[in-house]
């Protein structure tokens, strides 16, 4: 059991000792490089995480390697790319660190980027292969948001695999970001969507479906806004964060239909979709026809879904994993391969395909 290195062909080995191996993992010699850690003794990879919150304050990141102990074994890692401001002639002394705490704005806060980096950089080879770093330090309805990404690029190499999570439109928080707002029809997106397929870069987008409190029969018109921005980007690969619900957004009608229909069209075939946030378990969960027919997609198209938590800065493993308990009747009626693709192989796939794209875009790019 002296060696549990990283890699494909340590499986066999891990497999009679699949107990372990989430523990010693952490102690593998140096060598390790940043290879993809295997799989098998871990019951998730998470595909939507926050590190730090509205304030840019969080768990450490050697910390939530404790919490995710030897149930998760792989993460995405990213905090949050607005900070809430923390406006004295508002609140007075009160500190909101939470965006519904005041009418201050938020803004692009993009030394987050820098943050996420540094901690990553503080692990060993072998805690790295277990993170998935992504960018989100910028504002995308500026031009010169794909220009911050070339940056961050250069400037932390060997580091990041995606860009995200990032927003457009989302209940109460787009329209208190202070400056223009985030729209998707500006090319300024587009030029972030083209760099990041050139790249290699997982791109992880937050839209809402629909906005809060829609009136009866009121046009989803961000439903064909998102289905064209996606059509113009066939390189690039897209995880539609939440599927498109929030604490108040609601699934537009026949919702799962539209997931479906999304799922099938070929021009479609980059775009996958994470049902983190206990908000959207919340609806997954409210009746079991609602989890039939959302077990029967994913069955139905078992390549595209993911598992993420979308957890913000926990504090113990009981809270971080709150979204995976809450989904049990879900997964309990996959098959096994689809649950198996929706927690841990559909993650394996796009982000090793973006370590190996994104360090070869650097190899060429940034000399
Ligand atoms: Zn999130």
């Amino acid at each position: 059991m002296t060696h549990l290195t990283p890699g494909r062909r340590g499986l066999a080995t891990l497999a009679a000792g699949v107990i372990l191996a989430g523990a010693l993992l952490g102690a593998a010699p140096a060598t390790a490089q940043s290879q993809p850690t295997p799989a098998l003794a871990y019951e998730m990879h998470d595909a939507h995480f926050h590190l730090t919150n509205y304030i840019q304050e969080g768990t450490d990141i050697r910390e939530f390697l404790k919490i995710m102990g030897n149930r998760v074994g792989r993460s995405t890692l990213f905090g949050i790319p607005l900070q809430q401001m923390w406006a004295y002639e508002n609140t007075g002394d009160f500190a909101p660190t939470y965006y519904l705490q005041t009418d201050a704005p938020l803004y692009y806060y993009s030394f987050t980027d820098a943050w996420i980096a540094m901690a990553y950089k503080s692990l060993s080879p072998a805690e790295q292969a277990r993170f998935d770093p992504m960018i989100t330090g910028f504002n995308p309805a500026d031009m010169y948001a794909a220009d911050h990404i070339r940056r961050v690029l250069k400037t932390f190499p060997g580091v990041f695999s995606g860009i995200g999570e990032f927003t457009i439109h989302k209940e109460f928080v787009s329209s208190k970001i202070a400056g223009e707002t985030a729209s998707l029809m500006n090319p300024a997106l587009d030029r972030v969507l083209d760099f990041a397929g050139q790249v290699g870069l997982v791109v992880i987008l937050h839209n809402d479906v629909d906005m809060p409190f829609p009136k009866a029969g009121q046009d989803p018109y961000l439903v064909p806004q998102l289905r064209d921005l996606l059509k113009r980007h066939p390189k690039t690969t897209v995880i539609w964060a939440h599927v498109g619900v929030g604490r108040v957004v609601q699934p537009v009608k026949d919702h799962l239909g539209m997931i479906g229909r999304a799922a099938a069209a070929p021009e479609l075939s980059h775009v996958y979709f994470d049902i983190s946030w206990d908000q959207v378990a919340k609806y997954v969960i409210s009746s079991p026809e609602a989890t039939q027919a959302t077990a029967d997609l994913i069955n139905r198209y078992p390549d595209r879904f993911l598992f993420g938590t979308d957890e913000v800065a926990p504090t113990d493993q009981a809270k971080y994993l709150k979204c995976y308990d809450l989904y049990a009747p879900l997964f309990a009626k996959l098959t096994p391969a689809a649950r198996e693709k929706l927690l841990k192989g559909n993650y394996e796939r796009l982000f090793d395909k973006a370590r190996r794209d994104v360090r070869a875009w650097e190899q060429a790019n940034l000399k």
